[in-house]
């Protein structure tokens, strides 16, 4: 739950940083409704009011002229044996998050895409040793990155290999077992920490066919925050922006009200009088 890197905070957990949030809003006269699942945006130009309207799981709907979308993202998950009870005790998803936890260890890290190859990288520094386990049979990171990878003196790369299951001895991660898909064979490797690094899933499935989202499903947004439909906002993991961290989901957050603000002032002038020639 540890945050070290939300800047001017030394320390803080997530569900601390969560309570003085929805602190600070309740300071101002917002609404806050918990508990409720968004499940359907109806564009202006589609909806009977005219407004833009957000559908909820609960039967009700809200009606606005201006909406920002923030879902957020999931981490992909290996969905082996050992992941969920090793979850935040060996198991994690955010290098940048929990790397330092692991400073001197063993650790791997699954995924050799570009965040694997980052992340292996990035956690090279930190730790002992990084085996990186790549399920097809070459990385798919851009070469840059690799070259980059291949230079670093404790790093071990595994292709063609299959993830499955997490070893631990009750209160946290210690081993791996692999199956090298190209024999069928099992190995088990002995380390401290594993790192998830195979996708980020953004919570946008309800929002499909509404707007443009990129291959990845994430929110597609300009410098303002706006998206491809007039007076919709978005921020933070859900978007093409990329990197998925607090501050900068925070920062995002920002530029969206500002954007809808703006877009507030702009839409709410008066239709220009014709002046008679
Ligand atoms: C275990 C873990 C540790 C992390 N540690 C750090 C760290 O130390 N430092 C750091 O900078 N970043 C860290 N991150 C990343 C950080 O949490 C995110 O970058 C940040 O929370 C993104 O903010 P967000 O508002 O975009 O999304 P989120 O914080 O994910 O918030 C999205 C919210 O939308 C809700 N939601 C989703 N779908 C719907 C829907 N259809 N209707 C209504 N509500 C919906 C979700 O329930 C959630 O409350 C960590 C992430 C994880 C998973």
């Amino acid at each position: 739950m540890a945050i070290e890197n939300f800047i001017s905070v030394d320390y803080t957990e997530g569900p601390k940083l969560g309570a003085a949030l929805e602190q600070h809003v309740r300071n101002y006269d917002v609404d806050i409704m918990n508990l409720q699942r968004a499940t359907k945006l109806v564009p202006a130009g589609e909806s009977a009011s005219g407004l833009i309207e957000v559908e909820l799981e609960n039967g009700a709907t809200l009606k606005s002229k201006t909406v920002v979308l923030s879902t957020g993202a999931r981490w992909r998950q290996m969905g082996v044996p050992g992941e969920n009870e090793y979850r935040n005790k060996g198991v994690a998803y955010c290098p940048h998050c929990d790397g330092p936890l692991f400073k001197g260890k063993r650790v791997s890290v699954i995924g050799g895409g570009n965040s694997g190859v980052e992340a292996a990288i990035d956690l090279a520094g930190i730790v002992a040793h990084v085996t990186l386990i790549e399920f097809d049979g070459k990385l798919r990171a851009d070469e840059v990155l690799q070259r980059k990878l291949r230079s670093l003196p404790n790093v071990e790369v595994i292709v063609s290999a299959q993830s499955t299951e997490v070893l631990g001895d009750g209160q946290k991660v210690n081993g791996l077992v692999y199956k090298d898909r190209t024999d069928g064979s099992m190995h088990s490797l002995s380390l401290e920490g594993i790192f998830v690094q195979i996708g980020l899933l953004p919570n946008t499935e309800w929002l499909q066919g509404t707007l443009d989202l990129s291959p990845r499903g994430e929110i597609v947004i300009d410098a303002r925050g706006q998206t491809s439909l007039p007076g919709v906002f978005a921020a933070g993991d859900a978007t093409t922006v990329p990197y998925k961290q607090i501050v900068i989901a925070m920062g995002a957050g920002s530029t969206a009200a500002l954007g809808a603000f703006d877009h507030l002032i702009r839409t709410s002038a008066p239709v220009a009088e014709t002046v008679p020639a």
